[in-house]
């Protein structure tokens, strides 16, 4: 669970290829082949445009201080 309901993915600035794909909160299924697919493309170097700014709002490093809009 994260505190605003997106889940945690991408690379990580504190250990370098170390990917997360966490947090997928009560959606992990629901997320999960799009997730398989994003994370396939993360490590082979081939984000669209579109990855990137969805990557944006997975980002480990974000404002967690909004709260998920279904509590
Ligand atoms: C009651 C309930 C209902 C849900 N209903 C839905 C639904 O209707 N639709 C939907 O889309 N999602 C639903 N979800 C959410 C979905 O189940 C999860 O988001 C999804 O299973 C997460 O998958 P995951 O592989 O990321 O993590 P997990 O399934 O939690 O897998 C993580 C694995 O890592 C292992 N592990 C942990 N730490 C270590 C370690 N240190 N070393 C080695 N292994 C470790 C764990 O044992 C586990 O096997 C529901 C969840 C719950 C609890």
């Amino acid at each position: 669970m994260t505190p605003d309901g997106f889940p945690i993915v991408g690379e990580t600035k504190e250990f370098p290829n170390f990917i997360n794909a966490i947090g997928t909160c009560g959606q992990g299924f629901m997320l999960g082949p799009g997730l398989g697919e994003l994370l396939a493309r993360i490590v082979s170097c081939e984000l669209t445009d579109d990855d990137i700014d969805v990557l944006k709002h997975f980002n480990l490093y974000r404002d967690f201080s909004r709260i998920e809009q279904f509590k």
